[in-house]
């Protein structure tokens, strides 16, 4: 695939392991015995894209290594982006902008209504004004793009020169990030001799998922990937994966590889909505903090894993070897602590 011509920097700390989550496995199996469904569930293992280093790392950097490339080949000076209040893709874009000697210029959406003053100041928000970001806040439901542009000349307006990278850094250029995550991934389960029945990720901003996608199409791995919504309603999610799949390896010479059948997403599990915590996003959290101690975040992660739960307890995942893509947010837990309090014995 030839991914270095893209000229990618290099600070994520690659490999990620690829690790057995044996004590949630056998909890899965333990539910679907009380189910009457007998010793049923997924043998689960993890992808630890939570330790992708980056200040705390997360599914951003692999992004970031294709961004920062491109900013930096175009001479940016600044780096322009937006996410919700508690954006971990903020966080991560606000340390590569920190690491490479770059501005960082931040806009918030306030998209969840809270005006907590965890969730509004500490979790990631503290770790962008320690990194040095300019940040403001618009409402929810602003044009968001249009925010960008208008940021975006006021930083050129000042002599610097902005490099925009879109909310959650979902574009081609960032998408190649998770590419190369199939590509590595493969390869790690090659050489331990796993057979991969299935990938679970959450999906939002649809980089990573269409990344995924478009990298186990163009190398020819048949690993369908399933993408647990967070915000949009199926048809808009698969829609978005779907174009920026076939965009991405379009990039790579390969388009035709990605078909519309290969993109899946189950957005049943959004609850309330983006950023909305409910009672089985908590019991998730719990639950994988407690058999293996794996961190998951209530925006992301922790709704995927509640759709990972209820689906195995639906029997979907019977006799699987499933691999959950941990696409880290655990620093977002401390803009939680007003909700999960008194939620977690
Ligand atoms: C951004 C994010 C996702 C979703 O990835 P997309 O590429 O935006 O679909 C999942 N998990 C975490 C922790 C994230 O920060």
């Amino acid at each position: 695939m030839h991914l270095s011509r893209f000229n990618p920097l290099r600070f994520a700390h690659l490999p990620t392991p690829l690790e057995p989550l044996p004590r949630l496995t056998q909890a899965l199996a333990a539910a679907a015995d009380s189910s009457g469904r007998g010793r049923g569930g997924p043998d689960l293992w993890i992808k630890r894209d939570d330790c992708t280093g980056l200040a705390g790392g997360g599914n951003k950097t692999r992004k970031l290594e294709y961004l920062l490339g491109d900013a930096l080949a175009n001479d940016a000076t600044t780096l322009v982006t937006q996410g919700a209040v508690q954006s971990n893709h903020v966080r991560q874009t606000a340390a590569a902008a920190a690491r490479f000697g770059l501005a960082c210029e931040i806009i918030l959406e306030e998209r969840t209504g809270s005006n907590a003053l965890d969730y509004t100041l500490s979790g990631n928000v503290l770790l962008d004004e320690l990194m040095g970001a300019k940040i403001r806040r618009v409402p929810g439901g602003t044009d968001m793009n249009a925010q960008l542009a208008l940021v975006a000349a006021e930083v050129a307006a000042r002599g610097e020169t902005p490099y925009v990278i879109p909310g959650g850094g979902s574009n081609i250029i960032g998408a190649l990030g998770y590419v190369e995550c199939a590509l590595e991934m493969v390869t790690q389960a090659n050489a331990i001799g796993l057979e991969i029945d299935r990938i679970v990720t959450a999906t939002g901003s649809a980089g990573t998922h269409a990344g995924l996608v478009a990298g186990l199409a163009v190398m020819g791995a048949d690993i369908p990937v399933l993408g647990i919504g967070v915000r949009a309603p199926k048809e808009a999610q698969e829609a978005s994966v779907y174009k920026l799949a076939v965009e991405t390896a379009a990039l790579l010479g390969h388009q035709d590889r990605v078909t519309r059948e290969m993109v899946v997403a189950d957005c049943d599990y959004v609850g309330a909505g983006y950023g909305l915590v409910d009672e089985a996003v908590i019991e998730a959290l719990k639950l994988a903090a407690r058999t293996d101690a794996i961190l998951l975040d209530p925006v992301y992660t922790g709704k995927a894993m509640k759709g990972l739960i209820a689906l195995s307890q639906k029997g979907a995942f019977d006799g699987e070897t499933v691999v959950f893509l941990h696409t880290g947010g655990a620093q977002g837990l401390f803009g939680y602590q007003s909700v999960l309090d008194g939620h977690l014995s």
